[in-house]
């Protein structure tokens, strides 16, 4: 997708803080954190949101979640605990039509939320 701001910060033409990369899914920092450690998980597959995961391409679901139990480890979050959240569409909040799973540590969440 050529104009999807996620693919492009795949492909690397736009800057990004990375946390992790494999042939499957790109970690990388979020610009605007809401926690201490605020992190997105994205596919490398152009997957518009998580209401556009079928069983073609549910594999790589559960691969992102075996990374960040691997990431909350190596990072040294994974005792305290931490939040894993994926927005989908306009009331879920969406704002990039790219799936991806905000990986949120450091403080104390809250719940519900907002
Ligand atoms: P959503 O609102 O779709 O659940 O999450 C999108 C996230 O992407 C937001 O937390 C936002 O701060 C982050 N974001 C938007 N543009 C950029 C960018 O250019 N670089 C990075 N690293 N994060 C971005
Ligand atoms: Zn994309």
């Amino acid at each position: 997708m050529s104009d999807c701001l996620f693919c492009k910060i795949i492909a690397g033409e736009i800057p990004s803080k990375k946390v992790y990369e494999d042939a499957l899914c790109y970690a990388f920092y979020d610009i605007d954190p809401q926690a201490p450690t605020h992190f997105l998980v994205v596919p490398k597959a152009h997957i518009p949101s998580a209401a556009h995961i079928s069983t073609e391409n549910e594999a790589v679901v559960g691969h992102i979640f075996s990374v960040i139990a691997a990431l909350a480890k190596e990072l040294g979050f994974a005792e305290q605990g931490y939040r894993v959240v994926s927005n989908i569409g306009e009331q879920g909040q969406q704002t990039v039509p790219h799936l991806h799973f905000h990986v949120l540590a450091g403080r104390d969440m809250t719940w519900p939320p907002g």
